[in-house]
């Protein structure tokens, strides 16, 4: 149950809400966060983590390896379904039009399938379902070419007219996933990154669901909020940066548990 304090926060709350998502509102979806016990991927007999396969570096070092870690992963998120805490932000963004504003680090494309509008979903770590020219030749990212399996098997290798499928339709140079990796800087032309920090300058709510905070733009959004004090809500089962911000302010609270059990009681205390 919700507290007295939280209550007043969400009934006060007349200007812009942002809520702040990450691979834990999916869990519930049945898609692996990058945390969890699944997250890494086999390359003959070496385990590599996330945070070594989002990398331009293993992009160059092996390109067909990286693909079918996306590949597969696509499939992962192609075959979930969106959540209730998802349908629940769809519902936000419908009564509150212009006062939502959600900024998402997941790529597995569910709040969009859930009835989000891109105007006012920036999703700031890209879209696993679009690649772009890795010569960025392109004006803007293009949809997965139809003849690629939407499923993968683990381990099944490209094909050679799967590679061909995977280069750039302009210039003939190899296509990659368009997501922002690692050792990558984020922009505002495919990642609104300008847009997220303007946002978070006249949010009057911040509501962070689901992240660890591992990336600079999401706790870029917490201490911006913090510095302005205004008050955030964290929803997580573990703590995690932003409760320790949260903590540190006294402005907002922590809401320990789950996306399913807490986004849809916060988004139906949200006035319209
Ligand atoms: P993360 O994997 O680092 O952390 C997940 C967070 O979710 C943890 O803090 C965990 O405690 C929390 N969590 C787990 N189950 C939850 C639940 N049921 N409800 C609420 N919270 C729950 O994820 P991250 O912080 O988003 O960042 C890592 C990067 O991983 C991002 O760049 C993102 O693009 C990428 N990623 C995306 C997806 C996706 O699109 N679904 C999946 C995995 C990783």
């Amino acid at each position: 149950m919700l507290d007295d304090s939280v209550k007043h926060i969400l009934h006060h709350t007349r200007g812009l809400t942002l809520w702040l998502t990450g691979a834990g509102i999916s869990a519930e979806s049945g898609i692996p966060t990058f945390r969890g016990k699944e997250g890494y991927w086999r390359v003959g007999s070496r385990n590599y983590q996330p945070e070594e396969m989002a990398t331009w570096r293993a992009f160059q070092e092996m390109p067909d390896e990286v693909w079918a870690w996306y590949l597969y992963r696509r499939g992962v998120c192609r075959g979930a379904e969106p959540n209730a805490a998802h349908r629940a932000l769809s519902r936000a963004e419908q009564r509150m039009g212009g006062r939502f504003l959600l900024v998402t680090q997941n790529v597995d494309g569910l709040h969009l399938r859930a009835g989000n509008t891109l105007e006012r979903t920036y999703q700031i770590h890209g879209n696993i379902d679009f690649m772009r020219c890795s010569r960025e030749c392109l004006p803007a990212p293009i949809p997965m070419p139809d003849g690629i399996d939407v499923t993968w098997e683990k381990g099944r290798p490209l094909t050679e007219h799967e590679r061909t499928l995977l280069k750039c339709p302009s210039c003939g140079a190899r296509g990659r996933p368009h997501v922002l990796w690692f050792d990558e800087s984020y922009d505002e032309a495919n990642f609104r990154f300008q847009s997220s920090i303007e946002a978070a300058r006249l949010a009057s709510l911040v509501i962070v669901v689901g992240t660890t905070g591992a990336t600079s733009l999401p706790m870029h959004i917490g201490t911006i909020a913090a510095q302005r004090g205004i008050p955030m809500l964290v929803v997580n089962p573990e703590s995690n940066p932003f409760s320790g911000l949260v903590r540190r302010t006294g402005a907002g609270a922590f809401l320990e548990g789950t996306a399913g059990e807490w986004v849809p009681q916060l988004v139906d205390l949200l006035p319209d």
